[in-house]
């Protein structure tokens, strides 16, 4: 399916922060991301860059002390009036989970009940979201876990007695199973070894034509994002540096710590390359660097960067945020956020 340009959720300004006893740690700042019906949003970056936090804000499952400072979630739903998420009460976010947005986690393990069935676990959301009978539901069960190449007959199965394989795929099976319009997934190959992550990956993409919703999909891995994403956001320090177009960003990376991060990976295709690690840690986010956070390992730093926000700049390839592309920022917000476009 070509992805549409309508818009199924947009995210303005958004930002959190980790409170303590001290000072808050800003944990994501300011991010504007928009993702189009029927389109697979990659979001990757190194480990502690924010993503996870991005994500369990948009989809509201913070949990303290982590709080959406800022911001806006806006869901366009294929039926009905956009609701911005972050205003919505529990019992209205209930109403949407599961019908409008799923959530298909890091490690299955986790994300299934170990002393429930799987059969009991699918008929339980199936009844109470689809206001189906005991028979219809495990009927829909199995034709769920049919669609992730799962036989009928592990319904009975506990999770523990399923291969780490067929645990993330049923989870994949449990997300879809109130047809949702969004599927959040935060490395949901993480825990399978290769072989698996490329035939979870084929699902995904065969049940994504099929049913039509749309993917924001998290990873560490920029090669595997090429397998699966339409547009990429990278994420570094709290922030989006760049977006643009899956291959345009990987074969043409704009902004340095793309570039740093694509040659971090092997690719999974074309010639073999040498791979190079990024030099340095990634910033502890208490006190980030000023000017460019990444300016400290960045190769192509020059004058201004290390004390002024590049501002993100937007044209036909995408959005980056770096004075390389844009020149020194005219005006960088007192707080040291980038100023908004
Ligand atoms: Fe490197 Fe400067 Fe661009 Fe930051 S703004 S990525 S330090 S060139």
């Amino acid at each position: 399916m070509t992805p549409s340009p309508t818009p199924l959720l947009t995210v303005r300004d958004l930002t959190v922060d980790y409170y303590d006893q001290v000072n808050p740690v800003h944990a994501v700042r300011g991010v504007d991301l928009t993702l189009h019906r029927g389109e697979t949003l990659g979001i990757v970056g190194e480990s502690g860059c924010g993503k996870s936090t991005l994500v369990t804000a948009v989809t509201r499952l913070l949990r303290p002390p982590a709080v959406t400072t800022a911001g806006s979630v806006v869901l366009h739903p294929r039926d009905g009036a956009p609701v911005d998420l972050l205003r919505l009460t529990e019992r209205e976010l209930n109403t949407l989970r599961w019908e409008k947005i799923a959530v298909v986690l890091q490690s299955a393990m986790n994300a299934l009940n170990p002393v429930m069935r799987l059969g009991t676990q699918f008929t339980d959301v199936l009844r109470r979201h689809r206001g189906l009978s005991k028979r219809a539901a495990q009927e829909r069960a199995a034709e769920l876990l049919a669609m992730v190449g799962i036989p009928a007959d592990r319904l009975r199965s506990y999770a523990h007695e399923l291969s780490g394989g067929m645990r993330q795929r049923a989870t994949i099976a449990l997300a879809l199973a109130c047809d949702p319009d969004l599927v959040v997934m935060d490395e949901p190959t993480t825990a399978v070894d290769v072989v698996m992550q490329r035939q979870i990956l084929r699902q995904v993409a065969r049940l994504k034509a099929e049913l039509g919703f749309s993917v924001v999909f998290i990873t560490h891995d920029l090669s595997l994002l090429i397998e699966i994403a339409d547009r990429i956001a990278v994420m570094y320090a709290g922030e989006v540096v760049e977006t643009g177009p899956a291959r345009r960003l990987y074969t043409d990376p704009r902004h340095p710590y793309t570039a740093a991060l694509r040659g971090a990976f092997p690719p999974l295709h074309g010639p073999r390359r040498e791979i190079a690690g990024i030099p340095g840690s990634p910033p502890g986010l208490r006190t980030p660097p000023t000017g460019c956070a990444f300016h400290p390992r960045c190769p192509h730093r020059f004058a201004p960067c290390d004390h002024q926000t590049p501002v993100p700049t937007d044209d036909e390839h995408g959005t980056v945020a770096c004075h390389l592309l844009a020149g020194p920022a005219p005006t960088t917000r007192e707080d040291g956020r980038h100023a908004r476009t």
